[in-house]
């Protein structure tokens, strides 16, 4: 029986049940919050706030979710095991990887192969082992394993950072099977560099989830790369900065009727607490929490012709076999 790592153990894929599968629980710059602490404020209040938004998660019915963040967007596994132990209801699935736009964080700028000209060697890149010892002995003494590899490319597109961490996150992924999520901008069809990339690496595009997919309302595009064999992660319902309620809901319509329900997972990108954005601009995103999929956007699928069925294959057979496996 295939068997997913989360943060209390492993669980069997057929227990996963509705899965969100791209939520965070804290989304935190560590270097700025240990110097700067005022606005985190009180611990054991950030923890018991994270508690009752996930348990109202789970009393909506979701048993998983899986959680993205990795190295470059603070990821803290004990914090997330305090909150997780108080959720005995919602499995909590976490990652490794490294998350940037650019460059790689400064801490690889001289190690593996940015030594590669300088000792005319091909250097291997630390991070392969660092994200590979995550997923088979667990994250810094934790015991937590992660069950997923993460990177990302946005605007500046296939920056050598970024392909970088690309190559790394694929070579993890080829030594332990592990499934990959990407964060892609589809405005500037970021995807179609995971897929050259990925596919020089060996990489099969069934193990990898092209994240923010419903960010754009470019049908063709999206068909063309789940066609290719990627998931479409719908996953970013309630940021509706740039979009609206209806463009994200409808391009989900439309995939559905093309056919693609079976490559489709959904999300929120949510986040108990983000320091990323001024809480004041937080305020004008009233649909950007956990429950919004549940109260708003399935009741909006159903009534534009999207099926029961389809539903519970997007968010309970779809995440069983991404993580399963072809
Ligand atoms: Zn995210």
């Amino acid at each position: 029986m295939p068997t997913v790592p989360t943060v209390r153990g492993p669980v069997d894929t057929t227990e996963l049940g509705r899965t969100y599968m791209h939520e965070h629980v804290f989304v935190l710059t560590p270097d700025v919050q240990q110097n700067y602490p005022d606005e985190w404020g009180d611990e054991e209040q950030r923890v018991s706030d994270a508690v009752g938004k996930l348990r109202a998660l789970a009393a909506s019915g979701v048993r998983t979710i899986v959680d993205p963040t990795v190295v470059g967007l603070g990821r803290y596994i004990p914090r997330i095991q305090r909150v997780a132990q108080q959720v005995p209801d919602l499995n909590i699935v976490v990652a490794t990887g490294c998350y940037t736009y650019d460059d790689v964080p400064f801490f690889f700028h001289h190690r593996g192969p940015a030594l590669n000209a300088a000792l005319g060697a091909e250097v291997p890149d630390p991070m392969v082992d660092m994200f590979i010892g995550d997923i088979t002995e667990g994250i810094a003494g934790t015991g937590v394993r992660a069950g997923l590899l993460k990177c990302a490319i946005d605007t500046p597109g296939l920056t050598p950072g970024v392909e970088r961490i690309m190559r790394a996150v694929a070579k993890a992924h080829l030594q332990t099977g592990a499934p990959i999520t990407v964060h892609t901008h589809p405005h500037s069809k970021q995807g179609l560099h995971v897929q050259r990339v990925f596919g020089e690496e060996g990489v099969d595009p069934r193990r990898v989830v092209l994240g923010h997919s419903g960010d754009t309302t470019d049908a063709d595009h999206l068909e063309a790369l789940a066609s290719a064999g990627f998931w479409l992660g719908m996953d970013r319902f309630g940021i509706n900065l740039g979009t609206t309620f209806e463009a994200r809901a409808d391009i989900v319509v439309e995939l559905c009727r093309r056919g693609f329900a079976d490559q489709i997972v959904l999300a929120h990108d949510a986040a108990c607490y983000i320091d990323w954005i001024d809480p004041n601009v937080l305020a004008f995103m009233p649909q950007w929490h956990y429950l919004h999929i549940e109260q708003e956007v399935l009741p909006y699928l159903r009534e534009h012709g999207v099926t029961d069925q389809q539903i519970e294959i997007m968010l309970v057979d779809n995440p069983r076999r991404y993580f399963d496996g072809p």
